[in-house]
């Protein structure tokens, strides 16, 4: 049998004003590039799934435009791709029903638009993959494909039971940069998060020994590799935390991971970070001010609470030498065009070594996008290909979408000048060398 997995990797915004900005000013879209060329993880688990009579294919689509002939002769496809293309994504699917092949889809976009994506598939996946693909693939080699398989209510994958991702099927020279996961979930539920605490009812730890495992097998293809934890939120549980940044230190990698503003409470584990050699953390600040971060999570201002701390907290872990990309939202409810500057202040008061902008995007599935459905606050429900986090789709309580779109490109021009960004770090290695 052969298997065909098609990631949908590019992410570029919708508008072409924007894509403009973010061509003259890369850093615009650097990170949402960093990610676009990572390799699927979700897809390299399934294929470490199958027994090994399946022959596997991993290709990844960065522009369906521009691709070429789709790779041919699968018995099975599964594409996997996120909102901005599903319509890409739909496309690549109908080509292969045409031709007879049967085509899975999963992931966050098929959870939260299940028919929609029914009738470009010949199965869909609705929950954690690893406990459906089993079932799938049994069923398909049995000829008793079913359209629907759904993870139970109150179920779910325990991160012990990882089997480890095929790197190898990976033509490893065109990455920059691979990923493991160490925690699945996040205990924060902001309204408007798409990651997998829609798929993950509790947070999920991978015992640290298979993590290293995991890294041991990376380093067999790739000699100097460069890690992303592939985390919602790393380090939310300390102790474990704490063991495999212990266990990491003698791996000799380079890594990053996204994680949130309160591992600066713990020195130990700044000291831990460092030593097992963390480059940069990504935290989701959302806000330098306030306003805007009031309701954010579903259950507890967490993020209003942590905001005093914000600053001393960046300078505990950049002081260490461990860089911060401070990533903030514009267009929260309760944000005034006041925000663009005080974004721009923030950055050069604490020396943020890098600066995420994005634009608040309501996702399907989640409660963000469900509450402005009902306000009637969303532009064009349903236009998936605006969940970039770069184009403007909802109505801002206190801004018009127009000046919320010309705030992101006037800031993004600020944040990204050169001079900016070199007298940033400047003061970075200052403080860092003040700090030893
Ligand atoms: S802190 Fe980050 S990962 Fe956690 S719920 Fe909020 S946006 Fe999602």
């Amino acid at each position: 049998m052969r298997l065909g997995l098609i990631a949908m990797s590019g992410i570029r915004a919708h508008s072409p004003r924007l894509m403009e900005v973010g061509l003259t000013l890369p850093a615009v879209l650097e990170r949402g590039k960093i990610v676009a060329s990572m390799p699927t993880l979700s897809l390299l688990t399934l294929a470490a799934l199958c027994p090994d009579d399946v022959e596997i294919e991993y290709h990844d689509i960065e522009d369906l435009a521009a691709q070429g002939p789709l790779p041919e002769n699968f018995d099975l496809v599964v594409v996997s791709s996120l909102s901005a293309q599903i319509r890409d994504a739909y496309r690549v699917a109908d080509h292969y029903r045409a031709a007879g092949t049967a085509v899975v889809m999963g992931g966050l976009h098929v959870l939260a638009q299940p028919d929609e994506a029914a009738r470009h598939c010949t199965a869909i996946a609705l929950g954690e993959g690893e406990l459906l693909w089993p079932q799938i693939l049994a069923d398909f080699r049995a000829g008793r494909l079913k359209p629907r398989y759904q993870v139970p209510p109150n179920t779910w994958f325990d991160l012990a039971d990882a089997p480890m991702p095929r790197w190898d099927l990976l033509n490893i020279d065109k990455y920059n940069r691979l990923t493991v996961q160490t925690t699945r979930g996040c205990p924060h539920l902001c309204d408007f998060c798409a990651s997998s605490v829609l798929l993950t009812p509790r947070y999920s730890i991978k015992p640290p020994e298979k993590v290293i495992a995991e890294i041991r097998a990376i380093k067999r293809v790739w000699s100097r590799p460069f890690i992303e934890f592939a985390d919602d939120n790393s380090f939310i549980a300390r102790r474990q935390a704490k063991e495999l940044l212990a266990a990491l230190a003698d791996e000799d990698v380079g890594w990053f991971t996204e994680t949130d503003i309160s591992i600066a409470d713990d020195p130990e584990l700044l000291d831990l970070m460092k030593d097992s050699g963390c480059k940069q953390v990504l935290i989701g600040l959302e806000s330098p001010l306030p306003a805007g971060l009031g309701g954010l999570e579903i259950k507890r201002d967490w993020k209003l609470k942590r905001q005093p701390s914000y600053e001393a907290a960046i300078d505990a872990i950049q002081s260490r030498g461990i860089t911060v990309n401070g990533c903030f939202i514009l267009g929260l409810d309760g944000q005034t065009p006041d925000v663009f500057d005080a974004i721009h202040d923030f950055a050069e008061r604490t020396a943020l070594w890098e600066v995420q902008i994005t634009v608040l995007t309501p996702f399907p599935g989640t409660p963000l996008y469900d509450r402005l459905l009902r306000e009637n606050r969303i532009l064009e429900p349903g236009a998936w290909e605006k969940c970039t986090l770069f184009d403007v789709n909802f109505r801002p309580t206190h801004m018009t979408p127009q000046q919320l779109e010309d705030g992101l490109v006037d800031l993004a021009r600020r944040l990204y000048e050169p001079d900016f960004v070199q007298r940033r770090r400047e003061t970075f290695f200052q403080r860092r060398r003040d700090a030893r």
